[in-house]
């Protein structure tokens, strides 16, 4: 096997049947050798760096009724909250005056004017103190074509929108039946996303039940088909209050979902070598170190949250979902320290744009 895997590793371009290979690699010493490489060429492409976001979760009101989202609508149990604007601006001058100089607003999907109008003016209260500094990306689910262009006008970098899973069957069966969940809705809303001039970032859930290894190579060469330059994805975690918690016996353990999302940092990182990929969170939510094992798996940003901490626990998407009430600067310095003691360097003050996306806009 290693002598095959050398070889693999070695090709300028991987088919799916090498990269389901990689996926369904076991043995230590193989996984060293996918993990070297790819960290390699993190380090070669990127620098050995880990680029910070501040995660603000603007809001857990959603009306959407993803299967497998503990913040659905269909959940009356969540107590919803909706930060005011002014806290939002705050919060967000407070991360650039320590350093921080990118941030991500996340939220349940809202398409009302009034939530519209609330983050076109955050995006240009931030912009106006930072000087447009500050790289802001939003991942607000699917919106309008308009909406997404008037969001890049007041200031917004970049947007983040998981495909979730390129298979559309397996998108049909984790989704409602119904017109507004749709997997032609959402790869539509990628291409306006583009268009609109963001920055384009997707992903998927790994360990989805019914999922298989060749989904998610296809996964993977869809990123790289559609071209993203960059990539949040973490494994798949259940949720009770969710329709997808009664099939949970269908699940990989937790372990095995953890190693299969490495793998993935892994391949994409040797398929899309000088995209962003970011460490999330969700792989904290299994080990206390998961996010550094995503570093050196070959991803290159952590999002530590830095949500206001009244707000902060009502943003559960999946159980067990890892949330340290403390202050922005204490969770800042102790992302800091993780990321040093694990040998890497972390880098605040410093946007850390897609060189994906730079490159590409230097050539056309
Ligand atoms: N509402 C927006 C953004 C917030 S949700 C949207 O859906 O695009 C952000 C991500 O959380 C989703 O894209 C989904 O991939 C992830 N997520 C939701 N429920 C999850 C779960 N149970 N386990 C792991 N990830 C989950
Ligand atoms: Fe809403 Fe996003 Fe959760 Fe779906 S995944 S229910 S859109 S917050």
């Amino acid at each position: 096997m290693t002598r095959i895997l050398s070889e693999i590793l070695n090709q300028n371009e991987l088919t799916k049947e090498d990269i389901v290979l990689l996926l369904n690699l076991n043995n230590p010493s193989d996984l060293s050798l996918l993990f070297e490489k790819a960290r390699n060429i993190r380090d070669q492409y990127c620098g050995a760096k880990v680029f910070f976001r501040g995660l603000i979760e603007v809001s857990n009101i959603c009306k959407k009724n993803c299967l497998y989202c503990g913040i659905r609508s269909g959940n009356k149990a969540v107590l919803r909250y909706d930060i005011p604007e002014n806290e939002i601006i705050e919060t967000a001058k407070t991360a650039w005056d320590n350093g921080l100089a990118a941030i991500v607003l996340q939220s349940g999907e809202r398409t009302d004017k009034a939530y519209i109008d609330k983050i076109t003016n955050i995006l240009k209260a931030i912009s106006s103190y930072t000087q447009k500094g500050m790289r802001v990306t939003l991942s607000l689910g699917e919106q309008k074509k308009d909406t997404y262009k008037s969001w890049k006008e007041a200031g917004a970098d970049a947007y983040l929108l998981r495909i979730e899973t390129s298979n559309p069957g397996l998108f049909r069966k984790i989704h409602p039946d119904n017109r507004f969940h749709r997997f032609e809705n959402r790869l539509q809303a990628l291409e306006h996303l583009k268009e609109s001039g963001f920055q384009v970032g997707t992903g998927v859930m790994i360990g989805l039940p019914f999922q298989t290894i060749e989904d998610l190579a296809d996964d993977l060469l869809f990123m790289q088909k559609i071209d993203v330059d960059m990539v949040g994805m973490g494994p798949y975690l259940e949720h009770q209050e969710t329709p997808m918690f009664s099939i949970r016996n269908h699940l990989k353990s937790e372990n095995e979902r953890l190693l299969l999302t490495l793998k993935m940092y892994a391949v994409l990182r040797i398929i899309m070598k000088d995209i962003n990929i970011a460490s999330t969170t969700a792989l904290e939510a299994i080990s206390p170190d998961g996010r550094i094992q995503g570093i050196q798996a070959g991803a290159n940003v952590v999002m530590p949250n830095i949500t206001p901490v009244k707000y902060l626990g009502n943003y559960m998407i999946y159980h067990n979902k890892a949330v340290s009430k403390v202050e922005m600067t204490e969770t800042l310095e102790k992302a800091k320290k993780s990321v040093e003691k694990s040998g890497f360097e972390p880098v605040l003050n410093v946007r850390g744009d897609s060189l994906h996306w730079i490159e590409k806009k230097r050539t056309f």
